[in-house]
């Protein structure tokens, strides 16, 4: 079996810093944390962290709500008085220091703001953007797109369209669309995600 690791929060408070979603930044830190030896010795700390953990996922996931998002706040906030060591309390602090209500809240109501939340977006195609040019669907390794690229000379094509339920949300087919046909949309309410 293998030894668990020690961890550090500073260390995991650093390589967390790269994400842009607040949501999974929270979420990181607490997989880290939680990932190390936890020594379970005060109540807000080894248990709190683990119900954080539950209630981040839920947002992140487009299942959570406002009393997520409480919840979240009630454990930090514990944590960060009762925790006996620094390790608790710096994981508090952090949480503390990303819990930025607005976010949160977009995400209780379906939406990431930073567009990262794999299951709060959607990839739409424009029609009246899109020129056939047949570069998304060669790019598609999932064979989520549909369509017919234009050939000289033919009529009633099928249009270029993105099938929801084959698409895994890794964004290569933005990259190669030259005319910016492919939008992100927010995958509950069908709008482009505002940034
Ligand atoms: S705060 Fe420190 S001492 Fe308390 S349970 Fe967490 S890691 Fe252990
Ligand atoms: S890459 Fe863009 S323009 Fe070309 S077919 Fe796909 S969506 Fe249309
Ligand atoms: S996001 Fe990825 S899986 Fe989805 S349609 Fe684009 S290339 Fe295919």
């Amino acid at each position: 079996m293998s030894a668990k690791k020690v961890v550090k929060v500073d260390d995991i408070k650093n390589d967390a810093e790269g994400i842009k979603c607040q949501v999974e930044k929270s979420l990181y830190l607490v997989n880290e944390f939680l990932s190390g030896l936890m020594c379970g010795k005060c109540f807000p700390c080894s248990m709190g962290s683990y119900e954080a953990r539950i209630r981040l996922r839920s947002l992140m996931e487009g299942n959570g709500s406002s009393d997520d998002i409480q919840q979240i706040q009630r454990i930090a906030d514990e944590m960060l008085i009762s925790s006996m060591c620094k390790k608790g309390k710096d994981v508090a602090k952090y949480m503390l220091e990303w819990l930025d209500t607005e976010v949160f809240s977009s995400h209780a109501a379906g939406s990431c703001p930073a567009q990262t939340c794999k299951a709060l977006i959607s990839y739409r195609i424009e029609i009246d953007k899109c020129t056939m040019c047949g570069d998304c669907l060669k790019a598609c390794k999932y064979a989520a797109i549909h369509g017919e690229k234009i050939q000289p000379f033919k009529s009633g094509y099928h249009p270029f369209e993105i099938k929801q339920l084959k698409c895994v949300k890794c964004g290569d087919c933005i990259k190669v669309c030259k005319p910016e046909a492919i939008i992100l949309v927010d995958a509950n309410v069908g709008e482009p995600v505002e940034v």
